[in-house]
């Protein structure tokens, strides 16, 4: 299996060239061509599998091509419990958007709030971000889910071990019902696997 079986742009292909990555890992082999088919995908896979990588380039491919983002708003968003992880996962859809012309932002709590205020104003269409923050900036009326296309639960169990359940369902409801919904998590648990069934519309489920 490579990277070009797996039905991603030239522009995706040439990033991930430039990544130096030879062939897909198992959880890109198994969820890219579900999620580039419009997919909800559930997949249980730890840190160090490749896993932000298999949700960001087929993400990346669907927002391609795409309207623009309106002021204010975003098309992709993705929910991380850290800022740490927000700023790696970040740094992946920089560095594999580079032959794209999509435009993306990343906040957290614990800095100023302003100049991602700023930023969003602008409009993004990949937007990464810690809850906490996120609804900091939607109850100033900074940001705007009405052309939210993708939304992404990274590392959801450890969102819910923080204490994150109840951002993450005031997130959900502020976003359109009708999106593209994936969810990552080291496990399927109980708790993960009843989130999902609320928040994911048949989803395929992917485990490596
Ligand atoms: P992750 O599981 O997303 O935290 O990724 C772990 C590391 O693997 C990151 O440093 C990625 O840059 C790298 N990586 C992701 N996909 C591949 C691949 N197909 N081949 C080689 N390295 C990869």
């Amino acid at each position: 299996m490579s990277f070009q079986d797996l039905g991603l742009s030239e522009a995706l292909l040439r990033a991930i060239a430039d990544q130096g990555y030879n062939t897909p890992s198992p959880v890109q082999s198994k969820a890219i061509p579900q999620v580039l088919a419009g997919r909800d995908v559930m997949a249980a896979a730890q840190t160090g599998t490749g896993k932000t990588a298999a949700f960001t380039l087929p993400l990346l491919q669907n927002l391609s091509g795409g309207a623009r983002a309106p002021k204010r708003g975003c098309r992709a968003l993705v929910l991380t419990p850290t800022r740490e992880l927000a700023a790696q996962v970040h740094e992946n859809v920089t560095e594999y958007s580079r032959y794209l012309d999509l435009r993306s932002a990343c906040v957290f709590g614990g800095v100023k709030i302003n100049p991602q205020i700023d930023r969003l104003s602008r409009g993004v269409d990949v937007l990464v971000a810690t809850p906490g923050r996120l609804l900091d900036l939607q109850g100033q009326g900074a940001v705007d889910f009405s052309a939210l296309e993708i939304l992404v639960l990274d590392e959801a169990d450890r969102m819910l071990d923080m204490g994150f359940i109840h951002d993450i369902r005031r997130v959900v409801r502020l976003l359109p019902e009708k999106r593209q919904t994936l969810m990552f998590s080291a496990t399927f648990s109980g708790e993960i696997t009843r989130l999902a069934g609320g928040y994911l519309n048949n989803p395929v489920k992917v485990e490596v």
